[in-house]
């Protein structure tokens, strides 16, 4: 257990009582169970939320950076402009600690330079429960230190036999707590139980890099020529999944959508993916990532080496999702220890594999 994290406990049913009482002040989302797997939607009744234990298809950036949203209206006529800045007080609940690390890394994204005033005015008003998880085959938070989180939360739910564990993450957390239950202070059992969860969790990792996170910035750096690219490259659709499942992708397009009778519009910013084709075409019809390969090189790039020299952090935290949702079964974890194994191995990496260089 943290010592630096006041804990309380509560019931099952004090558990849903929040949760009843959060429904009728605020907008609530968390995870629900849709087409039988676990996934981010509304909740309208305490019944609808199911503390999922595996990670949802989509993270919980949708409620900060959604796939679609307008920045701006313009009118023709007087040649005017005026921006859409739209947040309102919401609720997520059931984020993970993957989850809510990559959320502190969109924080820093957009709030580095120029910020971003609609993803900072949705990230103030929302009130984030998050909750403890198990991996599934796909997770490796545990290789990037993501599987457990002491920050990035209003409060932190772990669910154990008599009732739920809650970690208090800020003043704000607290309060609401406070006022719609009678939180009780923890007994020594109930942390018992929860450090034996975390345990249990530790202990149930299938997917891992081999080499300290700390190595994989030098290792991809070392590997811009290696063969995997063109393997990968070869069966990749460059169909932009990987982007939109991930928890820490964040490049978006914007466009202006005019009204038919040329009065007016919008200015729109959507998602987009540099797995994508178009993503990297310029005028002339010039693409300066065309193959599918160099696309997925800069992706895996972008993870776990360019960032980190903007940011000092590396870009993934571990979710598993981009190799989930990949329908060719492209894998994050496979091809990182694939670069990890034959950076080792090389005195002198130079793209080629030692074996074909001896021979
Ligand atoms: S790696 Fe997989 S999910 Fe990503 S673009 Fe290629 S086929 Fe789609
Ligand atoms: S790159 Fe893949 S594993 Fe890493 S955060 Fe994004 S979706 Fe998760």
């Amino acid at each position: 257990m943290d010592k630096d994290i006041e804990y309380r406990f509560l019931t099952h049913a004090g558990f849903r009582k929040f949760i009843s009482c959060l429904i009728d002040g605020f907008v609530v989302y968390g995870t629900i169970k849709k087409d039988g797997f676990p996934a981010f939607g509304p909740i309208t009744d305490s019944k609808d939320l199911v503390l999922a234990r595996t990670p949802t298809h989509l993270s919980a950036k949708e409620f900060f950076f959604p796939q679609r949203e307008a920045l701006l209206e313009f009118d023709m006529a007087s040649g005017s402009h005026s921006p859409i800045v739209e947040s309102r007080d919401q609720v997520v609940i059931g984020a993970h600690p993957c989850d809510l690390a990559g959320l502190g890394l969109m924080d820093r994204v957009f709030s580095t330079g120029s910020t971003d005033v609609n993803y900072l005015a949705r990230r103030e008003r929302t009130l984030i429960i998050g909750a403890d998880c198990m991996p599934d085959d796909y997770c490796f938070c545990e290789s990037l230190g993501t599987e457990t989180i002491d920050k990035g939360f209003d409060l932190f739910l772990t669910e154990i036999k008599s009732g739920l564990l809650v970690s208090i993450g800020s003043e704000k957390g607290e309060a609401i707590l406070s006022k719609y239950t009678k939180p009780l202070p923890p007994k020594d059992v109930h942390l018992r139980e929860s450090a034996k969860a975390l345990e249990k969790k530790k202990r149930s990792f299938k997917a891992r890099l081999s080499a300290p996170k700390e190595e994989l910035p030098g290792i991809y750096a070392k590997s811009d020529a290696h063969p995997v690219w063109e393997k990968i490259g070869a069966i990749c659709y460059g169909c932009g999944s990987c982007n939109n499942v991930c928890p820490t992708c964040y490049c978006f397009d914007v466009k202006d959508e005019v009204t038919p009778d040329l009065s007016g519009g919008e200015r729109v910013r959507v998602w987009d993916g540099c797995t994508l084709e178009e993503f990297a075409k310029v005028a002339g019809d010039h693409n300066f990532r065309r193959s599918r390969a160099d696309r997925l090189r800069h992706r895996f790039n972008r993870k776990f080496r360019y960032l980190s020299d903007k940011f000092n952090s590396l870009f993934c935290v571990g979710c598993g999702r981009c190799s989930r949702t990949c329908l060719v079964k492209i894998n994050i974890t496979e091809v990182t220890n694939e670069l990890i194994r034959d950076a080792r191995t090389e005195d002198e990496y130079l793209g080629v594999p030692a074996a074909a260089r001896k021979g």
